[in-house]
């Protein structure tokens, strides 16, 4: 309990309600992993109760794995390869379980057949569906008539033919909504909310490892003009021309975002001010004025900024802003410093 009287969580648990919250296939590999672990414990109490020690003990020993399987996910946070063995375990507790308890394993096989596709990777599943549907048919003789063998192949193959198609879509679909949430979709740029992120990180890493960083702040010049001559149109070429050319000036691991309308950020991770200055110059001198838009040459005016120990991302902006201003001020087309 705390002062207020509320039930404080633990640490560990708090985590582990963030990820899930956050993270579907973190929130899936528990969630189906309880589930099971209470679900079998129920048939293992029953099986004891009626004397079936056997069917008692092979539910037990199921229940154990899922939860040790349980427990990596949460000490590691490695969804992946618990992901997996959750799949291998419900390959095998489907063939075992057909093999103690005759039929019933056929109807799990169903379930198992679909959650693979959400457990691991589609291939993965696959590989491990094609692997159970003959392991049943032949190992454990349940299916007697060829009707019957025929049916349960066709149903399967459907099965998995539906989840992988459903895989595919789902991973296309996140990977889109991804790009979405974090890019300009004019310039390709990371978006302020991207930008917001990557700066948090980077006064994390000065704050846990003092690993520096430094921040360029562009806006372009008289841009109003190009859209006032030229068009609207013409002044949204003008912007991805100038993202293009910059994107292809900086490194991979250089951030690079769309601060608001005409004016981006970039953001040298592990580089101190003194270097993020040289490469300052070194860009303006070769992308301002050089570059020509549908309506001449582009030039911009930037603000440089390297991070302090314990200031916050707003500070460290705000501090590149105000050097952009300066050269503004000072009559365009030039590098500031922040103080
Ligand atoms: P300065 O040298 O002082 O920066 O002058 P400026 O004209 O660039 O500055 P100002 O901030 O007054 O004008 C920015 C203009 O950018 C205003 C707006 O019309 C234009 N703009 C903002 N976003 C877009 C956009 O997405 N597309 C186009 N075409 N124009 C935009
Ligand atoms: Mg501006
Ligand atoms: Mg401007």
């Amino acid at each position: 309990m705390n002062s207020k009287g509320r039930f404080k969580y633990p640490g560990w648990l708090r985590a582990v309600v963030v990820q899930f919250d956050r993270d579907f296939h973190y929130a899936i590999i528990l969630s189906y992993g309880l589930l099971a672990a209470v679900t079998i414990s129920g048939f293992a109490v029953y099986r004891a109760l009626t004397g079936f020690w056997i069917g008692a003990t092979v539910n037990a020993l199921i229940v154990v794995a899922v939860s040790s399987i349980v427990a990596y996910t949460i000490t590691s946070g490695d969804t992946r390869r618990s992901g997996f063995m959750f799949a291998v375990f419900n390959v095998s507790a489907v063939v075992a379980s057909s093999l103690v308890f005759d039929r019933t394993g056929i109807l799990w096989g169903f379930l198992g057949l679909w959650i693979n596709f959400i457990l691991t990777h589609r291939h993965n599943a696959v590989v491990l569906n094609l692997v159970m549907v003959p392991l049943l048919v032949l190992t454990t003789g349940l299916l007697e008539t060829t009707v019957e063998i025929l049916t349960y192949i066709i149903t399967s193959l459907l099965i998995t033919t539906f989840g992988f198609i459903f895989s595919q879509r789902l991973d296309t679909q996140q990977r889109l909504l991804e790009q979405m949430a974090s890019r300009d979709p004019l310039t390709g740029a990371g978006n302020r909310r991207a930008m917001k992120e990557d700066l948090v990180q980077a006064t994390t890493l000065m704050a846990e490892q003092g690993q520096s960083a430094t921040l360029i702040l562009i806006d372009l010049d008289d841009f109003k003009q190009v859209n006032d001559r030229h068009g609207h149109d013409s002044g949204d070429q003008t912007l991805i021309t100038f993202a293009n050319a910059m994107r292809g000036n900086i490194r991979n691991e250089d951030g690079f975002y769309r601060f608001g309308g005409e004016e981006f950020v970039i953001l040298l991770p592990d580089v101190s001010v003194e270097t993020g200055r040289d490469i300052a110059e070194k860009l303006h001198e070769s992308i301002s004025g050089n570059l020509h838009g549908p309506t001449g040459p582009i030039r911009y005016s930037a603000g440089v900024a390297g991070l302090r120990p314990g200031e916050n991302w707003e500070q460290w902006l705000g501090r590149a802003d105000k050097a952009m201003y300066e050269a503004k001020q000072a009559g365009r087309d030039q590098v500031r410093y922040g103080d």
